[in-house]
């Protein structure tokens, strides 16, 4: 028997000498270091009673140490569970109730506000901070730096995402250690990584892009990675010439372009960009190449199944789009009950090997999207152009059905972000007397432009059918985003809700 995970990822670090971290104040980690790390942290999760099949639920920032719980929790055979830093100490009760974990790591400066949710679920604390201190690090501290992993089948599960539940409660999908490493497997060799790669790492290690997607391809295979607790534009500008790669959410990409000293010159050694989590505009993409001849590979995934598509690393990647699915990942387009025809919007459906298994205790929701003979009901809808690339046309949930016609919002989105003075837009649908759903604009102006809502719409006439041009619009300061770049509709829509209503 064997431990997938650590066989693949983690056991190679025991013997390496070399860099595998590199942190933002000059220190750097060896793998034999962080196999260290990982040894004693799976000591110390023994040591706190976790045993194979419990959960461990983590919300602590970003630090090697970390990364190394991660590391221990699935090689002693448990589940790991990272939960957003951002969450509450009400929405940490949620997940503590739901997943009934035998350890809820946080924050020593949280750990007061968290104990009453953790009593109340019958859960163990224990802290740790960014810079590696707390409860659980003096624990790590007082063990070995040896241990036996635990035997897995590549099935077992070996982590629960929580979803970022948009629309009601999230839910928990369950991934096992051949969910997580033949996605890694097939990103690695597309992409084309090797050891003598030095990944910018900037991304959150609770979400799927920054922990499997940037973490696992990376350890996988031998590189380094520049580890930094999160997007800083400063440190990222002067990490960039050590890197050869990088992984970012879409807005990493537009405040590198914000800034002048992100040039040619800086990237001109870089492999390869990648992008992910929420859509790149095209014209990001564009402006992108224009500033340092690299194209931005997109790709397009989700928690509950890793990565599905990706442009190619050779051939054109095209803007738009989040190019083909993957090796081994089926993907299709579904109208009501059947593929739709070439060309025409549906909803994608995925299946694979990457796929989750189901969400944690809800096999009525699990039911609803993940249909019996394996194919994921992703929730996003989408079309394959003629060439066969992929293009996302925005979630299902966010569709517009205004007196009975469908407007899909990125196609009124791209439209008013061409109108003079217009930074970027989010087009939702709002309940309408007459209507039943109208479309609604949230405008954010460029740098010293002031903007007329009704200038804007009317610059949409000749451009756009009627019934698909707003009927009112408002400006702010900035769309609200989570910390994955993702515009929150549901926020936008809760925030105007009464704007038709009488
Ligand atoms: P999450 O589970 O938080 O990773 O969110 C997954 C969702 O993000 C997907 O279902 C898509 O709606 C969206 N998403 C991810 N990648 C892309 C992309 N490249 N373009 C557009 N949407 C994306």
């Amino acid at each position: 028997m064997a431990n997938p995970l650590y066989d693949t990822l983690f056991a190679p670090l025991a013997v390496r000498r070399t860099v595998l971290m590199q942190l933002p104040d000059g220190r750097e980690i060896t793998g034999a270091a962080f196999h260290d790390r990982i040894a004693q942290a799976a000591r110390g999760l023994q040591a706190a009673g976790v045993r194979p099949g419990d959960r461990v639920a983590v919300q602590i920032s970003k630090s090697p140490e970390a990364l190394a719980i991660y590391a221990a929790t699935v090689s002693i055979g448990a589940v790991f569970l990272p939960l957003n830093t951002a969450y509450t100490p009400e929405e940490i009760g949620y997940f503590l109730g739901n997943a009934g974990p035998a350890l809820f790591l946080c924050d020593p400066g949280r750990a007061a506000a968290m104990a009453g949710v953790a009593t109340a679920h019958g859960v163990v604390i224990e802290t740790l901070d960014g810079a590696g201190a707390g409860s659980f690090a003096d624990r790590m501290a007082a063990q070995p730096t040896r241990f036996a992993p635990v035997d897995r089948a590549p099935g077992d599960l070996a982590a629960i995402l929580y979803t970022s539940g948009t629309t009601g409660r999230s839910k928990g999908a369950m991934l096992s250690h051949d969910n997580l490493l033949s996605n890694a497997q097939v990103l690695a060799d597309l992409w084309r990584f090797t050891e003598r790669d030095v990944l910018l790492h900037a991304l959150p290690i609770f979400h799927t892009h920054g922990l499997f997607v940037a973490s696992n391809v990376s350890l996988l295979t031998g590189g380094q990675m520049i580890f930094l607790p999160g997007f800083d534009l400063e440190q990222v500008l002067a990490a960039l010439p050590r890197a050869t790669a990088m992984m970012g959410v879409p807005t990493f990409y537009t405040r590198l372009l914000d800034d002048v000293r992100f040039s040619r010159d800086l990237v001109a050694h870089m492999r390869l960009f990648v992008s992910g989590s929420a859509p790149l505009l095209a014209e990001t993409h564009v402006a992108f190449e224009a500033r340092t001849g690299h194209r931005i590979l997109e790709r397009y995934g989700m928690t509950e199944t890793n990565m599905n598509t990706s442009n190619p690393y050779e051939g054109e990647r095209r803007a738009g789009t989040v190019g083909f699915p993957l090796p081994g990942v089926e993907l299709r387009i579904m109208g009501k009950g059947a593929p739709v025809a070439p060309g025409e919007v549906g909803g994608i459906e995925v299946r694979g090997p990457n796929v989750f298994s189901g969400y944690w205790q809800m096999p009525e929701k699990t039911a609803e999207e993940l249909r019996a003979d394996g194919w994921f009901i992703t929730g996003d809808l989408g079309r394959i152009d003629s060439d066969g690339y992929v293009q996302i046309v925005g979630r299902a949930k966010d569709l517009v059905i205004t007196g009975g016609f469908n407007v899909y919002p990125i196609e009124v989105e791209m439209a008013l972000d061409d109108q003079p003075g217009v930074l970027e837009s989010a087009v939702i649908g709002l309940p309408h007397p007459d209507f039943g759903e109208a479309v609604f604009a949230v405008l954010v102006a460029k740098t010293g432009a002031i903007l007329e809502p009704a200038t804007v719409l009317a610059g949409l006439r000749e451009r756009l059918a009627k019934f698909k041009q707003p009927k009112a619009a408002v400006v702010l300061e900035a769309l609200p985003r989570n910390a994955m770049g993702k515009v929150q509709k549901a926020e936008l829509r809760k925030t105007y809700a009464g704007w038709f209503q009488g």
